[in-house]
């Protein structure tokens, strides 16, 4: 077939649209949905037999059948293609437990039942049972935090960034923000912390060096101007050998004795000691609040295990000052993350966290843990053309936390006699719950320690098919 026969082969929409195929698509789609995607496919095959006549899409295609069937595919492939776009559950089997490009912290079952319970109908969000009148949203979370942590005061926004950007340019706005040169970081895809505090209005004066910043270089940078001194965890990186830089508390006192706002940007947020559990230098807010930091800022999504969110507490006259900033109202949570995050404290004020928050528990699991899932697992898959084997290896935190943490593993190496890894990685990809794996030295890798209990059997099924 010429490209002009094959032009005047292709099929009407109606004809399409009495298909087999395409009326089950119409049957879930709908009819006028499934009719502009037909549209949009032949416009883009008359293209491509327009100038692409070589191309090898459409190369094969010899008589008015295989036309007809290539149209069906590329309009189911659309219609893949947007269910794909969609939020929806994938099974986590990478082994980095805060994956931020898969959500992160997975809530507990705590958070699941109050978010499910606070959408379902109306909710108190802003008003207050016992008066009857307006109430202030998150004032019961506030006192949980206070009862659980000792703190003054807290706030709650969208997410730590939001939560730097609000608290430098309520306190710093036309001033300057004391920062070491060596906490002046990118944490990872858009937050860049030179350019959060340069939108808040504030600018940066930048103290001490990149490997060496003494509290004496804080000292002698205070000047009229001054209006907060900034602390950054660094969460991603790591500074090592020829390194000094003040403890919180020498910061805290000074900026107190300086009369100077002190904010810590602690990133992760963690509420328990995770040293024992392989992860050092990552410091609890409790610690802070010990040292005397009069103001601080975590995410809910990283090593609290909460959804998403931006935690600042601290000291009352600063977190009303936050509070009256007119930005406060975009950057406000709704009724679902107030539940879900009041959920997630009660857990940590009833000491069930370490059990009952599905990232802590995950963090916390022993390689023979792992191994012994990974068993169960390897037991349900039957498929000769797999070769199966148990490997050690490393999970990671994830979440731009803990660098330098170290969680053996155990993994289930996978090789196949007829697909390649990377085959077999995007058949994983396309299962129904997608299941997202990595690959290594042409191995396809899966950590059951990010994989929950009752995703084993469909993990199990999956690999059995491929
Ligand atoms: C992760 C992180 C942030 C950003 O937190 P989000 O909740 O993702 O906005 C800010 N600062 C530090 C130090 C971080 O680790």
């Amino acid at each position: 077939m010429t490209p002009e026969q094959k032009l005047r082969s292709l099929p009407s929409i109606d004809a399409l649209l009495r298909r087999d195929e395409v009326q089950r698509l119409i049957a879930k789609q709908g009819r006028d949905s499934v009719r502009d995607r037909l549209r949009e496919v032949l416009d883009e095959m008359r293209a491509e037999f327009r100038h692409e006549p070589q191309s090898s899409n459409i190369n094969g295609l010899a008589n008015a059948e295989a036309l007809t069937q290539e149209a069906e595919r590329r309009l189911a492939n659309r219609f893949v293609k947007r269910q794909q776009a969609l939020t929806q559950r994938v099974i986590n089997a990478t082994g980095v437990v805060l994956h931020t490009n898969l959500g992160r912290a997975p809530l507990s079952q705590a958070a699941i039942e109050a978010i499910t319970k606070a959408a379902s109908g109306y909710c108190n969000l802003e008003y207050d049972l016992t008066t009857g009148a307006r109430g202030k949203r998150g004032s019961g979370l506030e006192s949980m935090l206070r009862d659980l942590l000792g703190c003054d005061a807290a706030a709650v926004v969208n997410n730590c960034a939001a939560a730097v950007y609000l608290t430098l340019n309520t306190l710093a706005e036309g001033g300057e923000v004391l920062v070491s040169r060596g906490e002046l970081v990118e944490i990872g895809g858009s937050f860049r912390l030179p350019d959060v505090i340069a939108k808040s209005g504030a600018r940066i004066r930048e103290v001490g060096t990149t490997n060496r910043t003494r509290l004496s270089d804080f000292a002698e940078a205070i000047n009229e101007n001054t209006k907060i001194i900034l602390r950054s965890h660094p969460s991603n990186y790591r500074i090592i050998g020829f390194t000094e830089r003040p403890s919180l508390a020498e910061l805290a006192q000074l900026a107190r004795e300086r009369n100077i706002p002190f904010f810590e940007d602690l990133g992760s947020g963690a509420l328990l000691d995770l040293a024992a559990i392989g992860i050092p230098d990552e410091p609890t807010v409790q610690h802070s609040l010990q040292a005397n930091v009069p103001l601080l800022a975590f995410s809910g999504d990283k090593l609290l295990g909460g959804p998403q969110a931006g935690i600042i507490l601290g000291q009352k006259e600063f977190i009303d000052r936050i509070k009256r900033n007119p930005m406060m109202r975009a950057f406000r949570v709704d009724k679902l993350i107030f539940s879900a995050l009041e959920a997630t404290i009660a857990t940590y004020a009833n000491s069930k966290a370490l059990t009952e928050l599905p990232a802590i528990a995950a963090l916390q699991a022993t390689k023979e843990e792992v191994a012994r899932r990974a068993r169960n697992v390897l037991r349900r898959v039957r498929n000769d053309k797999l070769k199966l084997q148990l490997l050690d290896g490393n999970s990671v935190v994830g979440g731009g936390s803990a660098p330098g943490a170290v969680l053996p593993t155990k993994l289930i190496s996978l090789t196949s006699d007829h697909l390649s890894a990377t085959e077999m990685e995007a058949q994983l990809r396309q299962n129904t719950p997608p299941i997202i794996a990595r690959i290594e030295e042409n191995k396809l890798l899966v950590d059951l320690r990010t994989v929950s209990k009752n995703e084993e059997k469909e993990l199990a099924a999956a690999l059995a098919r491929l």
